[in-house]
């Protein structure tokens, strides 16, 4: 199923509302004229034109709130998420435009952003949605210089992020990309998922290094995992939805940088040059050209993003831009990334698969049933055989009357017989008892030649999905890393996140 990327666009709210706020235009809230002021139009090469046009999903204004965005948004999104579909939903945008504001949030409940909501909406969600068990777990990661960290490993509160592990990153042989040093949360209600929201927010935060003082400055995925297993049948289904919060986009020439700071701006500015690079690519190819190379491994993060930006994801970007002249460039270089990223599409497909478990458990019992039927004719036993293939309908035979009955009608009374379907057998010469025995040996050598095909057959399948099950839980994935321990949230809960401090839930 093809599905289009949504871009929308989001506008600060301006500080002042003096000259310097940017001039535009809003039409039907899906397209933004900017009026150009003059020394960008006579910057610009085309220097004839006096505003720009940008087409969105939609755009928010000056006055939206957080939770238009999030209804508009994100529902939509989480509701494939829980169908099984893999989602990301990015916020791209200048440092300052917003991006944290819209995804986590501000100070208060109130003004909670696109991830606490996602929580409440999940769980609420699956409650309601009784004809599947579901798992949740979370991992949030921030990308930093390059190097990936947990956001969520308690010892990173008591030691600098140079001791801290680096998320290393390999590949299987199914391409599938595997992380080590990230730990992942089973999370059973919205409060716990909050509490690690929080967690990871407050470690950001504290990371005691001069280095990582400014959030803006690194790229931040948090990652909601759902496992769901249909009650009813042996099908699951495995789906991730990353919601990500990149860091500012603005352009190494403007930021006057020294040292450490130029280091860090040349590898933000870096994996942003990069993920443009991804996304002209891909429309490249889009376009019909001969594109086999995508370059996903220039950087980390579009690495790490790779079926969000080209692959089996349902992607949205949020772009958040300031409503003053004084960022009129670094404003006019979001929109123009936000108009590649919204010609792009991914091909999406439900991550169902089948739950071998279950399959291996049942195939066992198969075959059970079918050696114990295998002894009970051997033995000469009758078997009441509960083998589809096996059984014969039960019917009635017409009256034999004394006329001597042919071949194929003693066969099948023959059958009928051995099956228990009826009680005796009508015989009335020789030359019928004859037929009737000869009809019973090669019902015997029929029925134990299709035992046997079938026990071959279950035995391979058997031991077939044995061995994938084997290899599955020797591999360290997903489903044993979900083992970890348990965060101890109730530290952060007594501490202020400076960032993100909601307070309590009222009652809604
Ligand atoms: P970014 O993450 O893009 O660097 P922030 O989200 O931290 O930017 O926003 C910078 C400041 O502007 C914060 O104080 C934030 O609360 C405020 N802010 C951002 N967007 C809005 C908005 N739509 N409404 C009100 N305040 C906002
Ligand atoms: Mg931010």
């Amino acid at each position: 199923m093809k599905s289009q990327f949504e871009v929308y666009l989001r506008l600060k709210p301006s500080n002042n509302q003096s000259q310097n706020a940017m001039q535009y235009q809003l039409n039907h809230n899906k397209r933004l004229q900017v009026i150009l002021p003059r020394h960008v139009k006579f910057g610009l090469v085309n220097n004839s034109r006096d505003n720009l046009e940008f087409n969105f999903t939609h755009i928010f204004d000056q006055k939206s709130t957080q939770e238009q965005v999030f209804s508009t948004v994100t529902i939509p999104v989480i509701n494939s998420f829980l169908d099984g579909y893999n989602a990301t939903i990015f916020a791209y945008g200048q440092t300052g435009s917003g991006k944290t504001y819209t995804m986590s949030g501000a100070e208060t409940w109130q003004l909670r952003g696109v991830i606490p909501r996602a929580l409440s909406y999940i769980f609420d969600e699956i409650d309601k949605r009784t004809k599947f068990e579901y798992k949740i777990y979370i991992s949030f990661m921030e990308i930093y210089n390059e190097n990936a960290y947990d956001l969520l490993e308690k010892r990173h509160l008591e030691t600098p992020l140079e001791q801290w592990n680096k998320i290393a990153l390999y590949e299987d042989d199914q391409n599938n990309i595997h992380l080590k040093n990230l730990s992942i949360h089973q999370c059973n209600n919205e409060q716990e998922g909050i509490d690690l929201l929080m967690m990871g927010n407050f470690i950001r935060q504290v990371s005691s290094t001069p280095m990582n003082q400014s959030s803006s400055r690194s790229h931040c995925i948090f990652t909601v995992t759902l496992e769901g297993c249909d009650t009813t049948s042996e099908t699951c289904f495995l789906s991730k939805l990353h919601l990500v919060d990149l860091a500012g986009s603005e352009r190494i020439s403007k930021s006057q940088v020294e040292g450490n700071l130029l280091n860090e701006a040349k590898y933000i500015n870096l994996s942003l040059t990069y993920l443009e690079q991804v996304i002209i690519a891909l429309n490249e190819r889009m376009k019909g050209a001969n594109r086999q190379h995508i370059p996903y491994r220039n950087s980390l993060m579009t690495t790490l993003l790779k079926d969000s930006l080209g692959g089996n994801c349902k992607t949205v970007m949020i772009s958040t831009i300031s409503s003053e002249n004084d960022n009129i460039e670094e404003t006019l270089s979001t929109l123009r990334f936000s108009q590649r990223v919204g010609q792009l599409e991914n091909e999406i497909r439900r991550n169902e698969k089948i739950d071998l478990e279950a399959v291996v458990k049942r195939l066992e019992q198969e075959k059970l049933i079918l050696i114990r039927e295998l002894e009970q004719y051997q033995r000469g036993g009758n078997v009441n055989s509960n083998n589809k293939k096996l059984q014969t309908q039960q019917q009635m035979l017409p009256m034999t009357n004394g006329i001597p009955l042919n071949q194929k009608e003693i066969t099948e009374k023959v059958e009928l017989y051995l099956n228990e379907r009826i009680t005796q057998l009508d015989i009335k010469s020789v030359e019928e008892a004859q037929i009737c025995f000869e009809a019973m040996k090669d019902l015997y050598n029929t029925r134990m030649k299709e035992y046997v095909t079938e026990l071959t057959f279950i035995s391979e399948k058997l031991q077939k999905y044995d061995e994938i099950l084997t290899r599955k839980k020797e591999q360290s994935s997903f489903l044993e890393q979900k083992e970890n321990s348990s965060p101890e949230v109730e530290v952060y809960r007594r501490n202020e996140s400076p960032q993100i401090n909601f307070k309590k839930k009222p009652n809604q």
